[in-house]
């Protein structure tokens, strides 16, 4: 055991845990009453718990950690940086190297003219960052009625004030009195729960359509802004008809509005290129980064606007909006070595070549699955839709979300984190899993997969 081991027993660590600590998006009373699981370590693609016991991680802890764990490189690199220089702010007409030295790789990296960084501590933050960076433009454009930024239902942008106000999840808004005013959501291109007797294609196109009629009852006069996912993550990893996008781009283009796509996860190689707005060829204006910006070794999120919007910005006058930590250096020069791997250890070149396809052919076989209606991927992404009818596309009518949650349960007692989205279950492994990793994952799921079959049997749910 090395010295960074945990001494402290898991019952110790838990009981402290409930009394102190107030998880995020978690029944508290209910955590406790069983208590926390305690992850002491992690190293590639594997967690190791407080009692030894090794964990596939399919998450990549929260769709972050895109290099995968235990990269001392990186730790290397944020020893440095804190003793050279630990902190400055970037607001009193300064800036320092790490700062500098990202900037200038984002906007190499970044396809288009999206050149100009705005940095932030987090996705949430970065998303709050861009209402005000869309509403400020069209102010100093002389358009301060331009204001409404139209979201999508289920979409997920974050946590804030501003963040839960722009993603469309109900029981988000229903904690803290959401969304914000001028915040306006329309329906989301979830074809397999939401597409009816429709086929993908034109389920896409209906759904797209959708922003042009929203623009329309808003008035064009009266819209910023629309915000998407390449594709959606938390709301369950779904993934777009092919109809979508382009036609999503049209509108943006035809009315004069701008477009925000939310790379917090589809960027950084998750999709299988370095950018989502890559695999769907569309064309934002500004862009959210977080997450795979540092593969989550450090807390930084950005936005990422083009030249134009950046000129607009600039010649405003004052924006007066900022964080404490926009530009951390640590987190600059964390994220930058994270780069840097990425890059020269091809492994965005190697998810798109090797692992992504191997994933695709493993994870659609589970759609053979009794209990799977749909097993769908994109890049280093997944979900499968459990159904009582596959046949028919069902739902569980009776008790929604108790079907995910026996089954993310039992991946747990498998020794794999997945997690449930309602019925849905999705993955989104590091990026560096390995072919040997991807079946270890598929035999783990369909383990859980047919544990969960005979339970929603024996309780006659199916
Ligand atoms: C996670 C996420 C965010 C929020 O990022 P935080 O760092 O948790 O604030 C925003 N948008 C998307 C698409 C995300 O998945």
């Amino acid at each position: 055991m090395g010295h960074l081991d945990n001494q402290i027993p898991t019952a110790e660590l838990q009981a402290l845990d409930a009394a102190h600590h107030l998880h995020p998006f978690t029944d508290g009373d209910a955590l406790n009453a069983k208590g926390a699981r305690v992850i002491t370590r992690a190293n590639g693609v594997m967690l190791t718990d407080n009692d030894g016991v090794e964990i596939l991680d399919a998450m990549a802890g929260l769709w972050c950690v895109n290099i995968g764990y235990g990269r001392p490189e990186l730790a290397r690199v944020a020893a440095n940086q804190m003793e050279q220089l630990p902190y400055y702010n970037t607001f009193f007409q300064t800036t320092h190297p790490p700062v500098v030295e990202l900037s200038k790789r984002l906007a190499d990296l970044v396809p288009g003219d999206l050149n100009h960084v705005f940095y932030s501590g987090s996705g949430s933050e970065a998303n709050d960052t861009n209402i005000r960076l869309a509403r400020h433009y069209w102010a100093a454009k002389d358009k301060p009625t331009k204001k409404t930024i139209i979201s999508r239902k289920n979409a997920y942008h974050g946590s804030t004030m501003g963040g839960a106000s722009l993603g469309g999840m109900s029981a988000m808004h229903a904690v803290g009195g959401l969304p914000i005013p001028d915040i306006t959501h329309i329906a989301q291109p979830y074809w397999y729960g939401e597409g009816g007797d429709m086929d993908r294609d034109e389920f896409g196109l209906v759904c797209a359509k959708a922003l042009e009629e929203e623009i329309a009852r808003l008035g064009e006069d009266n819209v910023a802004a629309f915000i998407a996912e390449p594709v959606q993550g938390a709301g369950g990893v779904i993934v777009p008809p092919a109809t979508y996008w382009p036609e999503i781009q049209r509108i943006c283009d035809a009315h004069e509005i701008l477009l925000i796509a939310d790379e917090v996860i589809c960027g950084f190689g998750r999709t299988g290129n370095w950018f989502g707005m890559q695999t769907f060829n569309i064309r934002p204006d500004i862009i959210t980064i977080a997450k795979g910006l540092s593969s989550g070794y450090m807390p930084i999120g950005a936005s990422v606007v083009s030249g134009e919007v950046a000129q607009v910005i600039n010649g405003g006058g004052d924006f007066t909006h900022g964080y404490t930590y926009s530009g951390h250096p640590v987190a600059c020069a964390v994220a930058l070595e994270n780069l840097r791997i990425l890059d020269e250890e091809k492994i965005v070149d190697t998810v798109a070549s090797t692992t992504a396809p191997y994933l695709k052919e493993k994870w659609q076989q589970l759609a053979d699955h009794p209990l799977v209606g749909e097993a769908r991927v994109c890049g280093m992404m997944g979900a499968i839709e459990l159904s009582p009818d596959k046949a028919k596309r069902a739902k569980f009518s009776k008790d929604p979300g108790k079907a995910g949650t026996i089954c993310r349960d039992f991946c747990v007692e498998n020794k794999l984190v997945m997690r449930a989205v309602g019925d849905a279950m999705i993955i989104s492994p590091p990026l560096v899993i390995s072919r040997k990793e991807i079946d270890m994952l598929i035999n783990r799921t369909t383990a859980s997969l047919d544990m969960t079959l005979s339970v929603l049997k024996e309780a006659s749910l199916i």
